[in-house]
Formats: structure tokens, C-alpha cells, sequence
């Protein structure tokens, strides 16, 4: 399997390219030149396999290169870093919805579920593609990629990890999980702005041809840990192939039932994962998109038109306060029937004039598969209580986005007997005062204190790694501007 890039650079690229380089040097996002699809009989065929077995089948249908013992051993072994048997549970809350569950890594972020993986496929793609430099990540984290993908490559042979995050624009929790990061070979550096300012300054260093010399220069080769990178997006399909294998086999749905899911999205990764799934053949029927009050993709579903123009909010979903969700390229890529010129020419507009806008006849093939909603502030705490309330699940706020368009869409669609899966991305725990002011209607200051009173409340068992923050030393505490990025890039391969 070959990969391509969105916005038409000519060449075509092997998977482990695909994943070294992260970017496409045209500026593009790497996508599969074609779908591999997954027959009814394989479909079965996945219904005795364990996770990790699951993972590997998926994975190599895209990722032909790398060898399938090889990435079976490696999905085994991240796998076991997951506090849970199964790492993707899924947890029944009413007729017709489920909630699957993608906290239970190492750093109780969904973002586990492919970062544990990705150093795997990083640095043996580096030894296929014969690279003798070492290897500098990157990564701008609107809070949670940051901390999993530092737990993922502290202390791997050959490679440097430096993360930018927001200065203002996380959580307590997850600053506090990224800033007391130990391993010999990261670096955590905040930037004043938001997560837009971060991660537009760390792609304008992987499209340096300049910053790609001066890295040479000091024997590293850049690559990228975001969403952006398809060694990001293949893991997180598996997921959704494994939802719809556990609700078959435990005779919730029949074989070739279509099921919907709905997800709390910023980069529009996890949700064009789902999208990949369906294209590959998994019976899914709708994608929903839930936002919060940067409800900017709500919009785009809407109308057609999206429009970067607006204020930007801080909300008590962090990880989702984004305007610029870079994945939604590799999404439009596909509904302008793989037009690559006109993909970068958006793209374009985008950057020079903030907003562009897909054709209606775009538009109403998009809406056969997405639709977009979103959850203010109020209406998350609203939701994280009733489902308490009703049910004694305890979900946290990015989850709450998702509920929160999961209930309107069945008030909406009373009839609908098509089962909801509701995509949870967080442990409460990550976001414990805001949980625990929603479920209880208490207001804390400190975090510690908040994870206390959460747990006092639900009996919801408290992650270890999370609870041992409070006593962990802070090593990093560097503020910089956003033009100041790449000095610190240098700065950081320097040091050693
Ligand atoms: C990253 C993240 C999201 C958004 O996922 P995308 O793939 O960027 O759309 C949602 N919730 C949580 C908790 C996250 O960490």
C-alpha cells in the first residue's frame, strides 16, 4: 500500500515513510492511495481475536511494509501498558447506547490508544527507510497528545521529544502530568497563545525546508506525533472495528447491522478514523460530531462553509478547544472526489483568508454520513449530571460534548432504533474539579482535593498515575512566544 498526499505532490510514499516523514512536503497529509477493505468473512474471522490481534490485522492492511509478527508483537506489547483486560471496553448505559471507553492507558486520554503504538512503527520505519539521524518529535497538544506521546517515547534509543502546549489553554492535571514528565530525552516548552498559535508554529517548522537543513546539520530528522500523522490515525480505526465486534458477539447487534457513533472531536482525528473504518467496509452508519462552544466544525456540517473567523473560547473541554482541525483535510480530500488541487487550494484560502467553503453537492454527501452538534458550558455540566444522575455513569466533559448530541439526536429521531455508540475519550479523573462540580454541583480550587471529593462521590476507582502526581517534582517551566519556537527546537538538540 502506497500513500499520497492531499494537496498532489507526485510522489508516492511507503507507509513507514509516510509515518517518519508526518507531513507531506507539499504540506499535505498523507492519506492511502486506496481503501483496503475488510470482507464479511474476515469480519468474523475477528470476532475470537484479542485486541492486540484485532490491531495488527487492521494495521497491516495499510501498513503492508512492516512486517505482521513484528507489529503483532508491538500492539501486544502496548496493549499490556492498558490498566483494563480489554483497552477499549464497552460499557452499556441504555437501550441502544453504549459508551466506549478509550481512557485506560498510561496517561487516561484516548490518546493512548495510539500513542503506545507509535514509537513502534516510528522507529522501525526509521530502520526501513535506512535513516542513520536521530529522530526529533515535535508534537502541539491541545493537553492530552502531549503528555501520551511524552509517556510513549521517554527514554527510547535515538530519538528526542519536544512538546509545545498552550500556556493557558489546559487543564491544571494535564500541565501537571506533562511539566513533572521524567526520561532523559523530552523536553516540554509552553507558548503564549492558544492551541491554533501552537500548532500553527510547529507545522511552519515541518514545512522549513530551512529548519529540516539546520536539524540535519545537528544529525536529526523532524517527525511529528499529532493527529496529522497517519501512524496516529491507523491504530485509533481498530477501535471502532473492535466496538462493533464486541456489540456482535455479544448478540447486542446482528451480523451486517449498521450502528452510528458519536464522538467529541477538536483535530478531527478520532472521527475520520471512524470514517476510515466505514470506508473500509465496517456497517456504520452515521458519524456525529460533537463540539463544544468551538462549535466551528457544527457550523461547517451546517452550512458548508468553514469559517475560522470567531472568537475562540476556553472551555472545560480543553482538549477540544480548537478552531483549525487539521484532520477535516484529509475528509474533504475524499468528498471532492480525491480533487488534490482543490484540496490545497482550500487550504490556502483557509490560511490566507480564514474561511473556505465545499460545494453543496459536497455538502449533501458529507451530510449522508456526518452530522455536527455541539455542547456549551452549562449544557455539558447539565449532561455529565444527568447520565449520572440516571444512570450512576460518570463521564467526563469531553464525553459530556458528545452525550449531550447523542440525546438530541434521539429527541429528534424518536423512532431511530439504530444503536449509539458514544466515543469517551477521558478518565473523569483528568478533570476533576469540572466533573465534580457537575455531578455533585461542588466547587473545589485544587485538583487533589477535587479527585478526593469525585471520588467520594461516585466510588470511581482513581488512576495511580494520576493520584502519585501530587508528590511528583515540576521539571519544566519554560514560557516562550510563539515565534520563538524553532530557537528552542535548537536549543533542545544542543543539550543533551
Ligand atoms: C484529543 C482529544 C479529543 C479530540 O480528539 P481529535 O482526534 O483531536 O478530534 C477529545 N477529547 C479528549 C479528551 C482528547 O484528549
Amino acid at each position: 500500500m502506497f500513500f499520497i498526499s492531499t494537496r498532489g505532490e507526485n510522489a508516492k510514499v511507503t507507509g513507514a515513510q509516510a509515518i517518519v516523514k508526518g507531513l507531506a512536503s507539499d504540506g499535505g497529509l498523507y492519506v492511502p492511495e486506496s481503501f483496503p477493505t475488510v470482507s464479511a468473512d474476515e469480519l468474523r474471522d475477528m470476532l475470537q481475536m484479542s485486541y492486540p490481534e484485532r490491531a495488527a490485522a487492521i494495521l497491516h492492511k495499510f501498513l503492508d511494509d512492516y512486517d505482521m509478527a513484528g507489529l503483532l508483537s508491538a500492539c501486544e506489547a502496548a496493549y499490556a501498558r492498558f490498566a483494563s483486560p480489554d483497552p477499549a471496553p464497552l460499557v452499556k448505559i441504555d437501550d441502544g447506547v453504549y459508551i466506549l471507553e478509550l481512557f485506560h492507558g498510561p496517561t487516561c486520554a484516548f490518546k493512548d490508544m495510539a500513542l503506545t503504538l507509535l514509537p513502534y512503527l516510528l522507529r522501525t520505519g526509521c530502520d526501513m527507510c535506512g535513516i542513520k539521524e536521530k529522530v526529533l518529535i515535535l508534537a502541539a497538544t491541545s493537553g492530552d497528545t502531549g503528555k501520551a506521546a511524552l509517556e510513549g517515547f521517554k527514554d527510547a534509543d535515538g530519538v528526542k521529544i519536544l512538546v509545545f502546549y498552550p500556556n493557558d489553554g489546559v487543564s491544571k492535571m494535564q500541565k501537571l502530568q506533562m511539566c513533572t514528565q521524567d526520561g532523559s530525552n523530552v523536553g516540554v516548552v509552553a507558548v503564549k497563545g492558544n492551541f491554533d498559535d501552537c500548532q500553527t508554529a510547529v507545522k511552519s517548522i515541518f514545512s522549513s525546508a530551512e529548519c529540516a537543513k539546520r536539524l540535519k546539520e545537528a544529525g536529526y530528522v523532524l517527525s511529528s506525533a499529532n493527529s496529522i500523522n497517519f501512524g496516529r490515525l491507523a491504530p485509533q480505526i481498530v477501535y471502532y472495528f473492535s466496538a462493533y465486534l464486541d456489540l456482535l458477539s455479544s448478540g447486542q447487534i446482528e451480523e451486517g447491522a449498521e450502528i452510528d457513533f458519536c464522538v467529541p472531536t477538536g483535530n478531527f482525528g478520532n472521527i475520520l478514523a471512524g470514517y476510515y473504518a466505514k470506508r473500509m467496509g465496517l456497517p456504520i452508519r452515521r458519524l456525529h460530531c460533537a463540539s463544544n462552544l468551538n462549535n466551528v466544525l457544527t457550523d461547517f456540517f451546517k452550512t458548508g462553509t468553514y469559517d475560522i473567523r470567531r472568537e475562540f473560547y476556553k472551555t472545560t473541554a480543553p482538549s477540544m478547544d480548537i478552531l483549525v482541525s487539521s484532520n477535516l483535510e484529509r475528509m474533504i480530500f475524499e468528498f471532492s472526489g480525491r480533487n488534490a488541487a482543490l484540496t490545497a487550494q482550500r487550504m490556502a484560502e483557509l490560511a490566507r483568508d480564514k474561511h473556505y467553503s465545499v460545494t453543496g453537492a459536497e455538502l449533501s454527501k458529507i451530510g449522508e454520513v456526518f452530522d455536527g452538534g455541539f455542547a456549551n458550558e452549562d449544557e455539558i455540566v447539565e449532561t455529565v449530571y444527568d447520565v449520572f444522575c440516571d444512570t450512576g455513569y460518570t463521564m467526563d466533559t469531553h464525553t459530556g460534548c458528545a452525550m449531550k448530541l447523542a440525546v438530541d439526536w434521539f429527541e429528534k429521531n424518536k423512532k431511530d432504533t439504530t444503536n449509539m455508540v458514544v466515543v469517551a475519550t477521558a478518565n473523569p479523573y483528568k478533570f476533576p474539579q469540572d466533573v465534580l462540580y457537575a455531578v455533585t454541583g461542588n466547587d473545589v480550587r485544587d485538583s487533589f482535593k477535587g479527585i478526593k471529593r469525585l471520588h467520594a462521590a461516585t466510588a470511581m476507582k482513581v488512576p495511580a498515575s494520576l493520584a502519585s502526581l501530587k508528590d511528583k517534582p515540576v521539571r519544566f517551566n519554560k514560557t516562550v512566544s510563539a515565534d520563538k519556537l524553532f530557537d528552542e527546537v535548537l536549543t533542545f538538540v544542543s543539550e543533551n
